[in-house]
């Protein structure tokens, strides 16, 4: 079962966060985590649980979370390439209902993932 929605505490301010960027779509913070050097979560302000729950009139939102990573890789030194990963669903890994983007980058990433 997924747990629940940590990430909508972020967005509301009600717990802290290490935020890089954020807009009126979208916030960006440090994953507290983190499985890189460079480990930033990239999550829309719309309450969207997995990305199978991703619809048509979602998809400018999908494009600009997109754009956002390139932003952030670059203003965060990822000049050697970096990794997109958004899990979907507890068998990918999925553990936030909240649709989220990690990007990873500093280190070198093996293909194909654990
Ligand atoms: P996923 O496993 O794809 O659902 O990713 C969830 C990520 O959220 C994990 O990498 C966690 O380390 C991260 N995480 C959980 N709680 C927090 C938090 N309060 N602040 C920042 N990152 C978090």
């Amino acid at each position: 079962m997924l747990k629940e929605n940590l990430f909508q505490k972020i967005i509301d301010k009600q717990i802290p966060a290490k935020i890089v960027y954020e807009d009126d779509r979208c916030l960006a913070f440090r994953d507290t985590n983190a499985q890189a050097p460079t480990h930033v979560l990239i999550i829309p302000r719309k309450v969207i649980p997995t990305h199978d729950d991703l619809t048509e009139e979602d998809a400018a939102l999908v494009g600009h979370l997109h754009l956002v990573a390139v932003k952030l890789a670059k203003q965060l030194g990822l000049s050697d390439g970096y990794r997109l990963v958004v899990n979907c669903r507890e068998g990918a890994g999925q553990t936030v209902p909240h649709l989220h983007m990690h990007l990873l980058g500093g280190r070198a990433f093996a293909w194909p993932p654990g």
